[in-house]
């Protein structure tokens, strides 16, 4: 886990300015929340942090490496979209094991990574199981089992749950915070949803046309006065 540090990042798509003079510092292990309306900048900002995207200008640290300059397979961070894009050929165990594999780890180290993932995750069971044989439940752990078996700084959840079911929602939810307070992985992530946002985080970020409105505990920013 690592700190992960913003200063005065801007980023601009042509005429477009996506967001702008967004700065905070996560320290290490923390788990900070972003919400705010359709098209206030959310995404840009973990994009920006995954190396998907480049700032325009600002600097942005993981740990204390400035990174604006390194790609995003060289940073550490892993990230889980909305839309869980698991590999369709590839069994639950094999998906897990993917991003190791392409980094050349030990094959003992990832068998014992694969089996530790997926007992976190409540995947023991379906490791030999295919995508299309899972629930939309059970496919979104596997893709936050691919992520964290990387055992990133950082970790970038971009909406992971809002493609689930309530019921779903709320078990996943629950065990996403178990696992953040298992593994303290720095975590930074997106959302829409309140309650969501107030179980998990312990700041949440505000923001607005592509600024910041507020940064606070979840108290703080949703107390009723
Ligand atoms: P959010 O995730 O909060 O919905 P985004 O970060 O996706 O917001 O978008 C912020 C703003 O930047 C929006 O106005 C969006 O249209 C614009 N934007 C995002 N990506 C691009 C892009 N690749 N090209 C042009 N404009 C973009
Ligand atoms: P990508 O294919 O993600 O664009 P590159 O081809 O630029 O990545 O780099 C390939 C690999 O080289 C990276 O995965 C990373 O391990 C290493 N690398 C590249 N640039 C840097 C850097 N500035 N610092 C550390 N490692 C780097």
């Amino acid at each position: 886990m690592a700190k992960v540090l913003l200063e005065d990042i801007k980023r601009r798509f042509n005429n477009v300015t996506a967001i702008e003079e967004i700065s905070f510092e996560i320290p290490d292990g923390e788990f900070w929340v972003l919400v705010g309306p359709s098209g206030c900048g959310k995404s840009t900002i973990l994009r920006t942090i995954a190396g998907l995207e480049t700032a325009t200008s600002g600097n942005l640290f993981i740990g204390d490496r400035l990174v604006n300059n390194i790609p995003a397979r060289a940073r550490d961070v892993a990230m889980v979209f909305q839309n869980y894009a698991l590999y369709p050929h590839m069994t639950v165990a094999e998906n897990i094991a993917f991003g190791l594999k392409m980094r050349k780890i030990n094959p003992k180290i990832i068998q014992e990574r694969v089996v530790n993932v997926a007992r976190s995750l409540s995947l023991d069971h379906l490791l030999d199981r295919k995508p299309k044989q899972l629930s939309g439940g059970q496919q979104q752990r596997v893709a936050l089992g691919r992520a964290i078996a990387r055992e990133p700084q950082v970790f970038l959840l971009d909406e992971p749950l809002s493609n689930l079911d309530a019921q779903l929602r709320d078990d996943t939810r629950a065990e996403l915070k178990q696992l953040h307070q298992q593994l303290g992985i720095t975590t930074i992530y997106v959302t829409h949803d309140q309650v969501e946002a107030m179980t998990l985080a312990d700041k949440i970020v505000v923001l607005s046309g592509g600024r910041i409105q507020q940064i606070g505990e979840p108290q703080a920013i949703y107390a009723r006065p």
